[in-house]
């Protein structure tokens, strides 16, 4: 049965990274009716706005989307329109499996963990003003409906998956309410799930530094959304960088699977972005669509591409001189 997905290209290298997929998905055989939707800044051209109903609409009424990186102008203009789609969907988790892959060589070879972000409240609330000149003031909003919503999902997200740990990040010793309010609706979900996921909560500060020094330790982390931000990046440096780690956001009914990485201006149009962590996002939609198979075959060729370590088949972020289209290509061809 064929299915309907909905494609986002995207802006910079979005183009680039969400093409390469669409054709390694088409080339493992798996039907799929593709609705190509604008967003970012390559949709003000066409519709006006960043982020138009159209798109929004058609989303949520097929419930899944393939979506490249979008460019956030920093410190002036709209404002994100990730943010605002996670919000508009209320795609309210965040997952990103962090994980070594063969061939990659990093300082670590023993890091396999899943970081869930809390997509929709925290600093993202984008309620900011400027007191008087000179003073500026950014809200930080936690609600036991949504603090308790995220626990939830990453015990539940621990159980299906037989992972053993969950662990916060958290600067309840600062922010006393709202962090304070993230741990206790934690603390009171891991009730539910006590003797089958472990519990452990570290000052974010400390967390970073043991997570630098031995990432073995951490299973799943749980994150408010800033955290959540900043430590996926920290976390995709200890496995080769943003070019390897996918993601995907879930709401009730609604599911967007994403790279971690932005839209890359530096390198965009010129052949060189990596496509393989939104490679990895479609392997993960796949398995969310029931199409188990494919996504094996894929994740079993790009694991041949990398254990290979053709310099002529990787592209230059992981240690190769292919373009994007060299390295879907090597791919296609292991696919079997
Ligand atoms: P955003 O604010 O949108 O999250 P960012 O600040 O995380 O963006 P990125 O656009 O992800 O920034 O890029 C950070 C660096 O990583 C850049 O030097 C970029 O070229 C590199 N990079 C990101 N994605 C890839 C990729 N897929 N392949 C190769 N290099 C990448």
């Amino acid at each position: 049965m064929a299915h309907t997905v909905c494609l986002l290209p995207g802006d910079g290298i979005g183009p680039e990274v969400v093409g390469a997929t669409k054709r390694v998905i088409e080339a493992a055989g798996v039907d799929i009716e593709w609705v190509s939707l604008p967003i970012g800044e390559t949709a003000i051209e066409f519709c006006g706005s960043v982020l138009p109903e159209r798109t929004i609409a058609a989303i949520a009424g097929h419930g899944i989307a393939l979506k490249g990186p979008v460019t956030t102008p920093i410190g002036r203009g709209h404002t994100s329109v990730n943010v605002q789609l996670r919000k508009r969907l209320k795609l309210f988790a965040a997952v990103r499996p962090v994980r070594n892959l063969p061939g990659i060589k990093t300082r670590f070879d023993n890091v396999d963990m899943v970081i869930i972000r809390e997509n929709t409240e925290g600093l993202y609330s984008g309620i900011e003003n400027e007191i008087i000149p000179g003073v500026a003031q950014s809200l930080k909003i936690a609600t036991e409906e949504a603090c308790t919503r995220i626990a939830r999902f990453a015990f539940d997200y621990a159980v299906s998956r037989e992972r053993q740990k969950v662990t916060v990040f958290h600067k309840a010793n600062i922010m006393k309410m709202s962090d304070g309010l993230f741990l206790r609706c934690t603390q009171k979900v891991h009730r539910d799930y006590d003797g089958r996921v472990t519990y452990d909560q570290l000052i974010i500060d400390n967390g970073c530094m043991q997570m630098v020094r031995d990432p073995s330790r951490f299973d799943i982390l749980l994150l408010e959304n800033l955290y959540g931000d900043i430590v996926s990046d920290m976390a995709a440096g200890l496995v080769g960088g943003l070019g390897v780690v996918p993601g995907a956001n879930f709401g009730v009914g609604c599911a967007v699977f994403e790279p971690v990485h932005g839209s890359a201006p530096d390198i965009a149009r010129k052949g060189l972005a990596n496509p393989l962590a939104c490679i990895m996002s479609g392997v993960m939609m796949l398995r969310h669509m029931g199409e188990n198979q494919a996504a094996d075959r894929i994740r079993d060729a790009y694991d041949a591409v990398l254990t290979e370590g053709d310099p002529a088949h990787l592209t230059a972020d992981i240690g190769g001189r292919a373009t994007t289209d060299q390295f879907t290509e090597a791919l296609i061809r292991k696919l079997t």
